[in-house]
């Protein structure tokens, strides 16, 4: 019953028709009183800050600087009248107005002796004349802001509805005025009181409406805490599901690792190596699922743990999948593996999109009846018609293409128990993104390097020394090693990368005479690349020419130097990729950052990181910071982590609050049955309605 008015549908609420409730429907996904609720301001302008139309030249380039002052001359111009301007007139001077549709309510509504407050932001035409171009408007009396008024994200489909940010600021008006009891708070009072928290209904408030600085953090506060709070009670419920129901197979049988171990391994493991094969030994051992993510750097050595790992499986009897992201990638695991497995007599067979029907055929029906222990390959393992006699172990490499709903169609793979699952990831993850998103899984990291690893010699270059470049580059060559150079690719412009990347091939082939090169990139078929692949991986070509298609996992120790080039282009962690392509030989790798001279402060920023350090979490953590959670490994895509207001790269400390207290109710009180724990009751069923069968997963 209390529930009722916010779960109404928007179309409800007063002054929103159908069109309007369609358009927020479309552009901002609010169906609901609740969701136009949690339609947070994503800042909030003092009105101190008002400017006048002589500061407005300085003020900062937002879109919504606010002036205050008076409307005059609105009239109709231009051919068949179809503009409207209007002169806008404060103390210190005049701009003009100007709307170019949908104008009839600004014709209607505004009179020529009362004060405005405009929004807009400022044209300055040459002539000197200021313009701005569909302003909002409201009554500067009547301004709904006490002290901060909200800004809230819009588009320009909702503000030619009115709905710019005064129109959503007036609907939030009016749902909080009615709101009466009807909001329930969804936290305990022990947690309230102990973290010194707002009501959820005062926080609902004061975020659209704060009549100070400090409130407005208490709301935030509270809010955040909330919603980070929800988010890991959810995340360790289903761990604690799964741990629970998620019954698997133990494999005790050591063997066949012991006898790899002992006689054909040619190192040793590292320490942090051999915990990670401890830690995924003992799950194999439990009799349940393993979902266990392992992160270590590029060159950091997953893949031999992952192989020993699938050698106790295959020992008992079972079957292993290997999936990587691209065929690429797939390849290079696939003859790893091999080389391995045939020491032991283990037959190993690669699968992906490219392979032939005849070869497809033989190799489905070689997993149907078990005659295949090993299998590598890309996401052509998914499909329905490969299935396995007994899969008992599916490692994916490169997760972060690879979420949460994924992982649930694995499941299918093994009728009889779930299959253990290792996600093994070369981009390490930032300690707040790992507790937040993967907070389903157990964690292995592989921390250090083995030994006598020499760290790659990282510069930074702008376009003038290329020459110097160019003679270093010949003298590696010289010497016999061999070089990639990368350019950038990117889908906004991917025709004008496609030409730089061809100029850049014909500049280096004209600079390097003698030297054979080649190219590989996306537009080409897989078959020519992979021949393009394979004749460098032989040596027959020494520079080649590439975009990020080298990426993830390519291992030629031959080649030592990596050119980067437009290195400002790439992200942090693409960078710090391409640079692991280096360096996994004996000999000293070299990354070669190549920029022009007009760097942007981010792009600067991400050389500066580069040059400086080579431990990806310190980069991961940067690169955090720098891009925002939202756009790190494409996580918001995923939509499993939709945050409506916590900030991973700034509330740690509210995270780490909301971790533990998650963590203690779920030891104790994990169906939320004590009296105390009635909010979170009712708030984890609503949100577990909402959010479907995401529990059953992972
Ligand atoms: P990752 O997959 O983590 O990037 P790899 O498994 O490809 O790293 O390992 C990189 C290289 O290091 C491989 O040639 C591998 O054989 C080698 N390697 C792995 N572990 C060790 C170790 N403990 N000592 C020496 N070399 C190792
Ligand atoms: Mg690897």
């Amino acid at each position: 019953m209390v529930d009722d008015f916010l779960s109404k549908e928007i179309t409800l609420l007063e002054g929103i028709g159908l069109d309007k409730a369609q358009l927020l429907k479309e552009e901002l996904g609010i169906h609901t009183f609740k969701d136009l609720l949690e339609y947070y301001p994503f800042r909030y302008e003092d009105k101190k800050t008002l400017f006048t139309v002589s500061t407005i030249a300085s003020a900062p380039a937002s879109t919504g600087i606010p002036l205050q002052g008076y409307i005059r001359n609105v009239q109709k111009i231009g051919r068949g009248k179809k503009r409207l301007t209007a002169c806008f007139q404060d103390s210190t001077g005049q701009l003009e107005l100007v709307w170019f549709q949908n104008f009839s309510w600004i014709i209607k509504k505004i009179k020529p002796n009362i004060l405005y407050r405009v929004w807009g932001k400022p044209s300055f035409l040459p002539s000197g004349l200021i313009q701005l171009i569909h302003p909002e408007i409201s009554l500067a009396t009547d301004n709904p802001f006490d002290c901060l008024s909200p800004v809230y994200h819009t588009t320009e489909k909702l503000k030619k509805k009115q709905l710019g940010t005064i129109g959503i600021a007036d609907l939030q008006k009016k749902i909080l005025s009615q709101l009466g009891d009807s909001v329930v708070e969804t936290l305990p009072f022990n947690l309230i009181n102990q973290y010194q928290l707002i009501s959820l209904k005062l926080a609902l408030k004061h975020i659209h409406f704060p009549s100070n600085q400090q409130i407005l953090w208490q709301a935030q506060r509270r809010l955040k805490f909330e919603e980070l709070f929800y988010i890991q009670l959810k995340l360790l419920k289903i761990k604690q599901v799964r741990v629970e129901k998620q019954n698997s197979r133990s494999f005790g049988d050591l063997s066949l690792f012991h006898n790899f171990y002992n006689n054909y391994l040619s190192f040793n493991l590292t320490s942090d190596q051999k915990k990670v094969i401890r830690d995924i030994y003992r799950d194999l051992c439990s009799g349940k699922q393993m979902n266990r993510l392992l992160q270590g750097d590029v060159g950091s050595g997953k893949t031999i743990v992952a192989f020993l790992a699938s050698l106790v499986v295959v020992n008992n009897q079972a079957q292993v999948a290997i999936m990587a992201p691209t065929e690429v990638l797939a390849k290079q695991h696939y003859k790893r593996f091999y080389v391995y497995a045939k020491q032991l007599d283990l037959p190993v067979a690669l699968l992906t999109g490219s392979t032939k029907k005849k070869e497809r055929e033989h190799i489905i029906y070689q997993l149907k009846v078990g005659l295949l222990p090993i299998i590598v390959g890309t996401h052509a393992l998914l499909s329905n018609d490969v299935l396995f006699k007994e899969l008992g172990f599916f490692i994916i490499d490169e997760q972060h293409r690879f979420g949460v709903a994924q992982r649930a169609g694995l499941l299918a793979k093994n009728q009889v128990y779930a299959p253990h699952i290792l996600i093994m990831t070369a981009t390490p993850i930032p300690r707040t993104l790992a507790m937040s998103f993967y907070g389903d899984l157990a964690i292995s990291t592989i921390y250090t390097l083995p030994e006598g690893r020499r760290p790659i010699k990282t510069q930074h270059y702008y376009e003038h020394l290329r020459l110097k470049v160019f003679k270093f580059l010949k003298e590696q060559l010289v010497s016999g090693r061999q070089v990639y150079i990368v350019y950038p690719l990117i889908e906004a412009s991917a025709t004008l990368d496609y030409h730089n990347l061809l100029t850049g091939y014909e500049n280096i082939v004209s600079a390097f005479p003698d030297i054979s090169v080649g190219m590989v990139h996306g537009k080409m078929d897989s078959t020519s690349r992979e021949v393009e692949m394979d004749r460098f991986e032989r040596n027959e070509t020494a520079i080649l020419v590439t975009t990020t298609v080298i990426e993830v996992g390519v291992h030629i120790p031959n080649a030592t130097v990596m050119v980067v080039e437009n290195a400002d282009r790439f992200g942090l962690a693409q960078l710090h990729q391409l640079r692991g392509r280096v360096g996994r030989g004996d000999m000293q790798g070299y990354c070669i950052l190549m920029t022009n001279y007009n760097l942007t402060k981010i792009g600067k920023a991400r050389i500066d990181t580069m040059v400086k350090t080579s431990n990806g979490f310190e980069i991961a953590e940067l690169d955090l910071k720098l891009r925002g959670p939202g756009d790190l490994m494409g996580l918001q895509q995923s939509g499993d982590l939709n945050l409506k207001i916590a900030d991973l790269t700034k509330d740690t400390s509210i995270l780490e609050a909301a971790r533990q207290s998650a963590k203690k109710i779920i030891k104790e009180d994990s169906n939320f049955h004590n009296p105390d724990n009635l909010p979170i009751y009712r708030a984890y069923n609503r949100l577990m309605a909402l959010s479907g069968s995401w529990s059953m997963i992972g």
